[in-house]
């Protein structure tokens, strides 16, 4: 059993590269791919300590990019070798395009007049805050009742505390971790439903157009029956398997890690094996 998508507290995750090592040995994973946001600091901190471990480590990202003028996650997994280094260079302007737009939503909250500063955000998000951060600092403030809250009203997309970052387009998305060797997959597609009300199949074939390869058919919020939709898609267009819980820890208790399709299937090793 493996598990492609999991996150750190490198980026929204609330376990250190090593306490998910040790928790993803403990339930008997095979292999660990860690893809968080815009960033690979954690995988790199993982990297000695699942040696150490004996615990097969996989390479990867997910990106935040735009399609339509609408948020899409795409992955990338690097399975033979290490990204490009102009890669994470380019992950480096996305750090800063983040800490940017950090700052403009201090200045846009504190608008609201809520008393928050950049600090106390930067301060829960470790080397990198995003909105989760922003999310846990309102409520503990008090300025929102949930984390779900705090999205609805201030940090969605479409909420009257959201500003725009500089963010790749899907197809730049892809394009770089092409370039940079790696295999580009399409992160829970089920969200695209929901976001996009477009249909799936026909977006897909122009993903396909723009280099998409893979498409996470195992993922904590599919159903078995949407998993089983996914497949005839990656099927009907040549696109590998993904998979993974998309584990984030305390951010996200209901995911468990090392399960996908609301906690009712594993992720079986053959998914890796086909990919490599
Ligand atoms: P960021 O990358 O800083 O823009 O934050 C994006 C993260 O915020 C996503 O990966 C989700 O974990 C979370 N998120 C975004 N929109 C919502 C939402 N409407 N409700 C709950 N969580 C959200
Ligand atoms: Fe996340
Ligand atoms: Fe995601
Ligand atoms: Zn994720």
């Amino acid at each position: 059993m493996i598990d492609l998508h999991t996150h750190t507290d490198e980026s929204d995750g609330s376990y250190s590269p090593a306490r998910l090592v040790a928790e993803a040995k403990a339930i008997g994973l095979e292999a660990l791919g860690i893809c968080d946001h815009d960033n690979m600091a954690g995988y790199d901190l993982a990297v000695p300590i699942a040696r150490e471990a004996g615990l097969e480590l996989v390479c990867g990202i997910e990106l935040s990019t735009k399609y339509r003028g609408k948020s899409v996650h795409l992955l990338g997994y690097f399975l033979h070798q290490p990204p490009a280094p102009e890669f994470r260079s380019w992950l480096g302007q996305m750090q800063d395009s983040r800490r940017d737009r950090n700052r403009r939503m201090v200045e846009r909250l504190r608008g609201f007049g809520m008393e928050i500063t950049i600090a106390e955000v930067e301060a829960r998000g470790r080397r990198q805050a995003g909105r989760p951060h922003f999310a846990a600092l309102l409520v503990e403030k008090g300025y929102a009742a949930t984390v779900q809250q705090a999205f609805d009203e201030y940090l969605d997309e479409a909420a009257r505390g959201y500003v725009q970052r500089l963010e790749p387009t899907l197809e730049e998305a892809i394009g770089r971790i092409l370039k940079a060797g790696g295999l580009p997959s399409l992160a829970h597609p089920v969200r695209l439903l929901n976001s996009h009300r477009a249909s799936l199949d026909a977006m897909l074939r122009e993903f396909c157009d723009m280099g998409l390869k893979a498409l996470e058919v195992y993922h904590y919020d599919h159903s078995p029956a949407q998993a089983d939709e996914f497949r005839v898609l990656a099927d009907r267009y040549g696109l590998a398997v993904t998979g993974g819980s998309d584990f984030h820890g305390d951010t996200k208790p209901s995911v468990r890690l090392g399960w996908s399709q609301q906690g009712t299937q594993r992720i079986p090793r053959e998914v890796l094996d086909r990919l490599r």
